[in-house]
């Protein structure tokens, strides 16, 4: 295993204290990426709670999506959303569990330009495993995971996966 409960509690704890440092003023929004990112947010959103700090959360669901049959290329599209909060003038954190080749993240941005002009985004990630493939670095990083591009990472969280864990398997 190459993370247990106690490293991605830590990980979140990283994540709420450095988005507190840069944001003391709680004026701010959180995004979760669904699945595992919405997870995230809410673990966020809970220490921020905790600490008095109440703020906006939506989920966007982001699947893959087979947009060219002939070439059987698959594409991240937006499926769904519920973001019932402005958009407009407000500072968004994007939450998800893995950041990989950033182009999950290119069409969230994309899915929160169409609701409005926010304010600023930025991006948190519970695990960024490398090999980006758009120029987007995270603004927050609970733990960096050095993979090989064919590895999956494969994320468990509790309220999701019935526990929290995380392993890194070969291809
Ligand atoms: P990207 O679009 O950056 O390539 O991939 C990010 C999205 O795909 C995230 O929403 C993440 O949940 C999922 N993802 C990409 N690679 C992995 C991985 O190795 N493990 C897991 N659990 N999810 C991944
Ligand atoms: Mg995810």
């Amino acid at each position: 295993m190459q993370l247990n409960a106690g490293d991605l509690s830590s990980a979140v704890d990283r994540l709420v204290t450095a988005i507190l440092s840069a944001n003391s003023d709680g004026q701010f929004a959180l995004v979760g990426l669904r699945s595992r990112g919405d997870e995230v947010a809410e673990r966020i959103l809970e220490q921020l709670a905790s600490r008095g700090i109440e703020v906006p959360m939506g989920v966007l669901d982001i699947s893959l999506y087979r947009d060219d049959l002939a070439h059987l290329n698959f594409n991240p599209k937006l499926q769904s959303s519920e973001i019932d909060f402005p958009v407009d003038g407000t500072h968004i954190i994007i939450v998800d569990d893995v950041l990989f080749t950033g182009r999950t993240v290119r069409s969230a941005i994309d899915a929160l330009m169409d609701y409005g002009r926010p304010a600023k985004i930025e991006l948190a990630t519970l695990i960024d495993r490398g090999h980006r493939e758009l120029p987007f670095a995270p603004d927050y990083t609970g733990v960096f995971l050095e993979t090989e591009r064919m590895d999956y990472v494969d994320v468990r969280l509790v309220q999701t996966d019935g526990e929290d864990a995380v392993m890194v398997t070969k291809n």
